[in-house]
């Protein structure tokens, strides 16, 4: 059977980690997360290599210079990326990938690989979604602003996704997910 690249979105604070952990925890024999690389410091708790592969701007310059980016996107002020060399090896190997990437990044992957299934989460209201990411307490203020203000940007573009899923409940939005790509899967 065809492996297949699934795109996930979602506005900061959505829970989109949260779904994706659970899906995830039934279906690791099939679905990788791809590791992406940012220019953004850890948090803590994150590991280089296992969150993400924590890179300098010089880095990051360097790898789009040399067209090493499946997609890249500057997101609140930090550069973030997939490497093409990642995505291949993965989908060789066997696995469905799943990419974890806002919606610049997302629309870059479906006009280079138009089969890539882009999926969306969507918050139950702005208001929740204010309130999950002050919760997170990993954010300053400004960082806070800046992600809220992406939010209308990025409900904008998901105008353009195959599928939107709404994370009113986490157990329900993973099992919409699990739907989706068994379908995707099958055809
Ligand atoms: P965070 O800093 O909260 O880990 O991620 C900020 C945003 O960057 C999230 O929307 C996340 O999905 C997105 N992101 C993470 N990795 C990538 C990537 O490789 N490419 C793009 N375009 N966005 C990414």
């Amino acid at each position: 059977m065809n492996k297949k690249l699934f795109v996930i979105s979602g506005c900061s604070g959505v829970g989109k980690g949260t779904v994706l952990k659970k899906f995830m925890s039934g279906n690791a024999d099939n679905f990788m997360v791809s590791i992406s690389c940012t220019t953004r410091s850890p948090r803590p708790g994150e590991i280089d290599g296992v969150n993400y592969f924590f890179v300098t701007k010089e880095e990051f310059i360097n790898s789009i210079n040399e067209n090493k980016f499946l997609e890249y996107a500057e997101f609140a002020g930090n550069y973030y990326g997939t490497k093409k060399k990642f995505i291949k090896q993965k989908l060789e190997e066997g696995m469905n990938v799943i990419l974890e990437i806002e919606t610049q990044g997302a629309l870059q992957v479906k006009k280079q690989m138009p089969e890539a299934v882009l999926i969306f989460i969507a918050p139950p209201s702005l208001e929740e979604l204010e309130h999950r990411l002050r919760g997170r307490h990993t954010e300053d203020e400004a960082s806070i602003q800046k992600r809220l203000n992406e939010v209308k940007v990025e409900f904008e573009r998901s105008k353009l996704y195959d599928y939107v899923v709404l994370n009113d409940n986490v157990e329900r939005a993973a099992s919409e997910l699990e739907s989706i790509t068994a379908k995707e899967l099958s055809m």
